[in-house]
């Protein structure tokens, strides 16, 4: 007779996996680049490596759970106050966080689709539904379509700008006519993860925008433009009681006290950061242009990376890509995401793009 075992909650099987961006495979000869998770090339900013090094000392002791000076560089870099601020390991948590926070089950949550893949997981982990709202012929948020999927049971909206994988931003015209038509005890997340690498007239000011409402969050990393994905920190800027709501089912000493040391660090260098992040700009549309040359269709490209929507042709253009000793970012038969990588890589998918043929 076989006994009871315990069983997870039945929304833990309906959990969508996260496909991590490969690595790639050594290949004799031939240099090969990993542009399947949108990472900064650059190693990270001048002075990181030696207070990361310094804060190593302090091992033996809990992290400082307040995030106290991280939170005082953040405030003071973004003019916003120190209680506006939640600190997440990466701005995945963030997610978690929010929905936690927000979500009982059942409850709706708006999304683009195809966006970030993390999205739909952590609205399934905590029972909530996820209401994806296909993205438009240009690839991009469907804002009327979105506020249409808006019902009594909707907690959350996400919008991701630029978005991930697709690479077109909204602009502060589009988001503020969204803002308007929804209901204030929604929260609105804009998650900038890429927001240094938009280049827009138009562009939107998150802290502005934040500013003005009091149920709209964002979300910002250090993983991206920063170059510390490894050491997992992010942060939300919110209205305080959506703050205090954050901290509050945040994991105790999340944070590290390395990762809040190098992302203090990260801001002192900012000329730096600005200079890498226009390198990177200047490589995407250097991309972005050679690929339209030889006829591909790339979408508005404002994060760090481009999209090549090759629909049924998505596992052959990787595999194309991988032969040539790159790694991309396929998702099912959507598309392909390459990430702006060293010149060199970038070159590379210029090439194997030439060559795979429209
Ligand atoms: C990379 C990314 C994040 C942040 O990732 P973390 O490393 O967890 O900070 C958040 N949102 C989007 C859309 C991303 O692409």
């Amino acid at each position: 007779m076989s006994v009871p075992s315990p069983q997870p909650r039945s929304v833990v099987e309906q959990i969508p996996v996260y496909v991590p961006g490969r690595p790639p495979t050594p290949r004799p000869g031939l240099t090969t680049y990993k542009l399947s998770s949108n990472e900064n090339p650059f190693p990270p900013l001048p002075g990181v490596i030696e207070a990361a090094h310094a804060a190593v000392d302090l091992a033996n002791r809990y992290p400082d759970m307040g995030n106290t000076r991280l939170y005082e560089g953040l405030a003071a870099r973004l003019g916003v106050p120190a209680d506006h601020l939640a600190a997440g390991t990466g701005s995945v948590a963030l997610i978690y966080h929010l929905l936690q926070a927000f979500c009982d089950p059942g409850d709706e949550v708006v999304h683009a689709w195809r966006s970030f893949e993390a999205y739909p997981i952590a609205i399934a982990s905590v029972g909530a539904v996820s209401v994806p709202v296909p993205l438009d012929e240009q690839w991009r948020h469907d804002l009327d379509a979105m506020a249409a999927a808006i019902t009594d049971r909707t907690r959350i909206v996400l919008l991701c700008t630029p978005n991930n994988p697709t690479g077109p931003a909204l602009t502060q015209t589009e988001l503020d006519a969204f803002l308007d038509r929804v209901p204030s005890h929604i929260v609105v997340v804009v998650d900038e993860a890429y927001l240094e690498f938009v280049r827009l007239d138009d562009a939107v000011d998150g802290v502005a925008t934040y500013r003005g409402r009091s149920n709209v969050v964002l979300f910002r990393t250090f993983s991206k433009a920063y170059g510390l994905a490894a050491f997992r920190v992010g942060y939300a800027v919110a209205p305080a009681p959506i703050a205090a709501a954050l901290r509050a089912v945040s994991l105790p000493f999340g944070v590290s006290t390395v990762a809040q040391a190098a992302a203090l660090a990260s801001l002192d260098a900012h000329d730096e950061l600005m200079r890498r992040v226009d390198h990177l700009v200047a490589e995407r549309d250097r991309v972005t242009a050679a690929l339209r040359d030889q006829g591909w269709s790339i979408p508005d490209a404002q994060g760090n990376f481009v999209w090549f929507g090759v629909g049924e042709r998505t596992a052959s253009f990787a595999a194309a890509c991988e032969d040539a000793g790159i790694v991309v970012r396929p998702y099912g038969t959507d598309g392909a995401r390459v990430s702006i990588g060293e010149p060199e890589g970038n070159d590379r998918l210029i090439e194997v793009a030439g060559s795979f043929g429209l």
